[in-house]
């Protein structure tokens, strides 16, 4: 038992306080997103996982990447919550409290993708904008090249070989308390929450 304890997935601490992003999102959203909706990702990721032991020593990642090797009883609960899990911890990653500027590297790799800073920011905030319901936009690496891409629900760019370096939850909760329906003043907000360190280091990592 305590074997497989020492395996259970935990919530990842937030490498900043729950105000530090007040101009993006308040702290009350903010706190309620991490300890309610991302633990209950964890929570119901753990209590499917714990049906098949062997499972929880692979990371999620590689679950998500290759969902059909999953139990068909649970893979549904993986997509989800796994995705959710996932998805969130990169969130978290890719917030920064101070707006940063795009390190000159991987300002060429977006004009090279996307003709221009300004361009690439259209695009995903187009994506942002066009998920219908709930879902993510995310910047990603698909084989030798950085794609934009939207995903619903809690699916991962991973289900597809897609690897994420910047998503943005675009579900109610991520936003509500603070913009309301208006979920284009939130896509605006973002730009100067950007961590460019981590999405750059996530870069290198793929290259
Ligand atoms: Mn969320």
């Amino acid at each position: 038992m305590t074997k497989w304890l020492s395996k259970m997935i935990t919530l990842p601490k937030l490498p900043y306080a729950y105000s530090a992003l007040a101009s993006f999102v308040g702290t009350q959203t903010m706190e309620i997103h991490h300890t309610k909706h991302h633990q209950t990702y964890v929570d119901k990721l753990n209590e499917a996982l714990s049906k098949y032991p062997s499972l929880g020593k692979q990371p999620v990642e590689e679950l998500l990447s290759d969902l059909d090797t999953v139990p068909a009883d649970i893979r549904m609960a993986v997509r989800n919550h796994g995705g959710g899990h996932v998805n969130h911890s990169l969130f978290w990653e890719i917030l920064s409290p101070h707006e940063q500027k795009i390190p000159k590297s991987f300002e060429k790799v977006l004009v090279q993708a996307f003709g221009s800073v300004d361009a690439f920011k259209e695009q995903f905030s187009a994506a942002a904008l066009s998920r219908f319901g709930s879902g993510w936009a995310w910047l990603v690496v698909d084989g030798d090249s950085v794609e934009i891409y939207s995903t619903p629900n809690q699916d991962s760019p991973l289900m597809e070989g897609k690897i994420p370096l910047l998503g943005l939850d675009v579900w109610e909760h991520a936003y509500y308390l603070h913009y309301q329906n208006k979920r284009a003043d939130y896509v605006k907000a973002f730009w100067k929450h950007v961590n460019w360190d981590k999405v750059v280091s996530l870069y290198d990592t793929t290259q």
